[in-house]
């Protein structure tokens, strides 16, 4: 069934915007400033046939076209609270947009965010979300305060959306039983927002590794001005995963693989007792992975070392369109 454009705007991006001063209807959108509240902005364009198959069941593209943002305003530390969605739609297929908005706004609804506008039209498939989320003033969580000495951490157990792709590459073989164990990581991703808030005041930096946990360290390396050291061994990842497949794929999926959502973190020496209650309080594992270091002249920013202390030969350390 065809339905014009303010009919799907009508039957499946409306919803009472309880945070929002104006929500959907008007010209745009009013959101009320607080005092002491700095705002966190964060916008991600999915296309489709290039984030995700033109295919692929719409309540995961609706999930994820919003995972991702949360995902950055985690990063942040950010409480996030509006949203604003621009759709393109090859047509206006009520089935496909239903279960595409069921995704969206389940996860939503999970995280207290209310969308209050957008624009849709008829086009190639693509998907652009804007979040917006509120943290105290000055104690966002941001790329560029890493220092010597701190800790690495990450969360969560990393490479498994990075194996999914993988596998549906033919680069490895999965059997159904972990796939069906790792897709939902790659399809439904957790956003690790209450991690982000927890984690104000006593992480120095922070990132959402969705690019791959070296490239994205290298972000936090960049901006900070200082190197990091990782152990290959301390990064967490799944039992099965060493298990079933080689050393090469592991070490590929773990350090490359991207489009993890978890968030990778550094922190004084000090907050280690600190960070292990935000562990058990969060029911997310944070493991300590390596430690940031000095620059120094001629050396990679992050550098991968084994058991041994040596330096691991990176081929591939995350996922650039351009490259
Ligand atoms: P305008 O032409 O002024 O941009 P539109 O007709 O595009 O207005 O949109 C009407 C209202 O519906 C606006 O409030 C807009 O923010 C909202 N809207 C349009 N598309 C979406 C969408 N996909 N999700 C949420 N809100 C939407
Ligand atoms: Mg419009």
């Amino acid at each position: 069934m065809a339905l014009s454009e303010f009919e799907i705007i009508r039957r499946f991006f409306t919803s009472r915007a309880r945070s929002a001063v104006l929500g959907v209807g008007d010209d745009a959108a009013i959101v009320r400033a607080r005092r002491g509240i700095d705002l966190v902005v964060t916008t991600d364009l999915l296309v489709g046939g290039r984030h995700f198959r033109r295919n692929a069941d719409p309540r995961h593209i609706g999930h994820k076209a919003l995972a991702v943002n949360l995902s950055d305003i985690a990063a942040m530390g950010g409480k996030p609270r509006w949203a604003t969605l621009a759709l393109a739609v090859p047509r206006s297929d009520a089935r496909w947009l239903a279960a595409f908005s069921r995704g969206f706004m389940r996860l939503a609804r999970r995280h207290g965010v209310d969308l209050i506008g957008g624009d849709t039209t008829r086009g190639p498939l693509a998907i652009c979300v804007q979040v917006i989320g509120e943290v105290p003033a000055g104690r966002a969580l941001r790329r560029d305060g890493a220092r010597p000495g701190d800790d690495v951490w990450v969360s969560g157990q990393i490479g498994g959306a990075g194996l999914v792709l993988a596998a549906a590459a033919g680069k490895v073989a999965l059997s159904a039983r972990q796939r069906a164990r790792l897709e939902p990581r790659l399809h439904l991703p957790t956003p690790r927002i209450g991690l982000g808030i927890a984690l104000r005041g006593i992480a120095r930096s922070a990132i959402d590794i969705s690019d791959g946990l070296v490239a994205d360290l290298g972000h936090v390396c960049e901006r900070s001005g200082v190197a990091a050291v990782v152990e290959l061994a301390r990064i967490p990842c799944s039992g099965a995963m060493r298990r079933h497949l080689s050393r090469a794929a592991v070490r590929t999926a773990l350090l490359a693989g991207g489009d993890d959502y978890e968030l990778a973190f550094t922190a004084r020496r000090g907050e280690r007792e600190r960070i292990a209650r935000v562990s058990r309080r969060q029911r997310l594992p944070l493991t300590r992975i390596g430690r940031i270091v000095p620059t120094r002249r001629g050396a990679a920013q992050v550098t991968v070392v084994d058991r041994d202390g040596r330096a691991l030969t990176l081929k591939q350390t995350g996922f650039d369109h351009f490259g």
